[in-house]
């Protein structure tokens, strides 16, 4: 995985390496997220949108959709047969 240098702001000549899920720098470490990680993700964000790619929200929506597409059937099976059951317990003549 690529990564990038960030200079560090306290220490000079010292520099972070840094990508868009991580930084060896202190603040990372100690708040699990840092400026120059940020600044990374928009810079990515930034590129792959000026390529036409896909960002990693409409990455999640697409597989959401898929899901959803998936697990369609068997939910409208469990409706059927939550209808059956139903039709099967409480006949309609009943009601008559
Ligand atoms: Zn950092």
């Amino acid at each position: 995985m690529p990564f990038y240098l960030a200079p560090s702001r306290t220490v000079p000549g010292q520099a972070h390496r840094c990508t868009a899920y991580g930084c060896t720098c202190k603040g990372f470490e100690r708040y699990g997220r840092c400026a120059h990680q940020r600044a990374v993700q928009l810079a990515e964000a930034r590129e792959h949108e000026e390529l036409g790619l896909a960002s990693d929200a409409g990455i999640d929506c697409a597989f959401a959709g898929v899901a959803a597409d998936h697990e369609a059937p068997a939910e409208a099976e469990r409706h059927q047969r939550s209808a059956a059951t139903f039709e099967r317990l409480f006949p309609a003549n009943d009601f008559d």
